[in-house]
């Protein structure tokens, strides 16, 4: 009989295991199922805390609407009446001292419009004439695979880059513009500028992609986002599940792999998906050369902090869901949202819980990773009366430390992953990668991607 072993129960190795297990079961395959998750509870980056009738996303709170209706997992997983949208509100840049709304009518900080641009009172009036260069300069230096920092300050300028665009594109892919290539983030905007010449021009022209969801752009589930993993773990019935069982060690056999796991136990299996962080990952074989592939495979940090208060989410500056930080000089953390008034189902009684983000980018994070609980405490309060002017007791918090947890996708990812699957594939055959190091950090990615690994391995057998 086969074995599958699948290492990680986050939700790129839930995807995997329920693709697999639906096969064994559709088509009464005798095949061994183990699934191994060295924490306590499955879910990985997904973590949903429950206190004081807040409901807390301590890792990721959403999911892409647009990517979750291209794929059919909700309605698989019969989670479409539990399913929350956002709620639509304007987001800020936290800049001299005070509050300042991002424009209407831009993506990521991108103006949309000719009128977006005009409007924007975070950029000055030469800022804008030089913005304005998107209509009349060509591209003919840059393809996808160059930085998005340098492609977009040539059509746009230094000024609107980093005023405008900076804080929030560097927020939403955790990471330094000029370290990331325009296909992993927003390849649409090189296809505008090939086909209508200017990127403003290229939104302008397909306004209907993003204005159809009616600000619906993200989705949760009314009782968490751990519903998705409740669900998965559910529909594994065939499979043997070990939580608290971390895989320390991988070996090659005669007719396969032995694993060594934390309980004591080993395991023979004939496949194994690498559903963990790649530094995880390359821990688990005694192999210099296979670890020298992972070696340019970087991650990076975040702090997240939630405070819950005894007062009405209506005290913030109405039609806000939060704010980003411009610079890094003004307040300690990158970004705070307004959970409660971004998501209802977040706050039983309708009162105001916010969470901050602190990231390793920022120069103070080398003090905040050394810090302990209370003293993380006293800056989000700090940072909170800077910006919002709260100075009321929290009523409840959490703290969650997602230390080089954060994959990072530098201009040479690629090449570094096809660099380590070639080498699986020579001298590992039967093991993969799967999950948020290598193919796509959203939640959909990664469920897409442990699908498409079951399918390799399916085929394989
Ligand atoms: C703070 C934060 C906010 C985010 N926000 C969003 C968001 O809003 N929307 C979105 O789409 N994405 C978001 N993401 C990204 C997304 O959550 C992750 O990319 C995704 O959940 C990763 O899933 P995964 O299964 O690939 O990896 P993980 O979730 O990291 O799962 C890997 C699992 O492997 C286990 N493991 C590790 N080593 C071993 C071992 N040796 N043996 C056994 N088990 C092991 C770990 O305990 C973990 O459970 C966020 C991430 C973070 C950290």
């Amino acid at each position: 009989m086969k074995t599958v072993l699948v290492i990680g129960g986050g939700v790129t190795g839930l995807s995997a295991m329920y693709e697999l297990n639906k096969w064994k079961k559709e088509n009464n395959q005798d095949i061994r199922l183990v699934l191994a998750e060295s924490a306590e509870q499955l879910g990985g980056k997904i973590r949903t805390v429950r206190k004081g009738g807040f409901l807390i996303e301590a890792g990721a709170d959403s999911i892409v609407a647009r990517k979750a209706d291209a794929m059919n997992f909700i309605q698989e997983l019969g989670l479409e009446e539990e399913v929350v949208y956002n709620a639509a509100g304007r987001s800020y840049i936290y800049t001299d001292g005070e509050l300042k709304l991002i424009p209407a009518d831009s993506v990521f900080g991108i103006p949309a419009s000719v009128e977006s641009l005009a409007k924007s009172t975070l950029v000055s009036a030469e800022g804008k004439v030089e913005a304005l260069k998107d209509f009349y300069t060509k591209n003919d230096r840059f393809t996808k695979n160059d930085s998005i920092g340098d492609f977009l300050e040539h059509f746009f300028g230094k000024e609107l880059v980093e005023k405008q665009i900076a804080p929030v594109l560097s927020g939403v892919y955790s990471g330094n513009l000029s370290d990331l290539t325009i296909a992993s983030t927003l390849p649409h905007l090189f296809d505008y500028k090939e086909k209508y010449g200017s990127i403003i021009r290229g939104f302008e022209e397909n306004k209907k992609v993003f204005q159809s969801s009616g600000g619906k752009k993200f989705l949760s589930f009314n009782k968490g986002l751990d519903t998705l993993i409740d669900a998965y773990e559910e529909r594994l019935d065939g499979t043997e599940i070990l939580k608290s069982t971390q895989a320390v060690k991988i070996e090659k056999t005669d007719c396969g792999y032995k694993v060594d796991l934390s309980n004591g136990e080993s395991l023979e299996a004939d496949h194994i998906v690498l559903g963990i962080p790649h530094n995880a990952a390359a821990a688990l074989i005694d192999d210099q050369e296979l670890k020298a592939e992972f070696e340019p495979l970087k991650n990076s940090s975040l702090i997240s902090i939630y405070l819950a208060y005894d007062i009405p989410d209506s005290e913030l500056p109405e039609d806000g869901t939060g704010f980003i930080t411009a610079n890094t000089d003004e307040l300690t953390c990158n970004a705070c949202t307004w959970t409660s008034r971004k998501w209802k189902h977040t706050s039983e009684s309708g009162n105001l819980l916010v969470r901050l983000f602190y990231k390793s980018s920022h120069p103070a994070f080398a003090s905040l990773k050394e810090m302990g609980e209370e003293e993380l405490l006293k800056t989000a309060l700090a940072d909170l009366e800077k910006s919002l002017g709260i100075t009321a007791e929290p009523a409840a918090s959490e703290v969650t430390n997602w230390t080089e947890k954060m994959p990072n996708y530098l201009i040479s990812h690629p090449e570094t992953v096809a660099a380590i699957e070639s080498r699986l594939g020579r001298e590992y055959p039967g093991i993969w990668l799967a999950g948020c190091s290598y193919y796509g950090v959203g939640i959909p990615d990664c469920i897409e991607n442990g699908a498409e690994t079951a399918g390799k391995i399916i085929e394989d057998m």
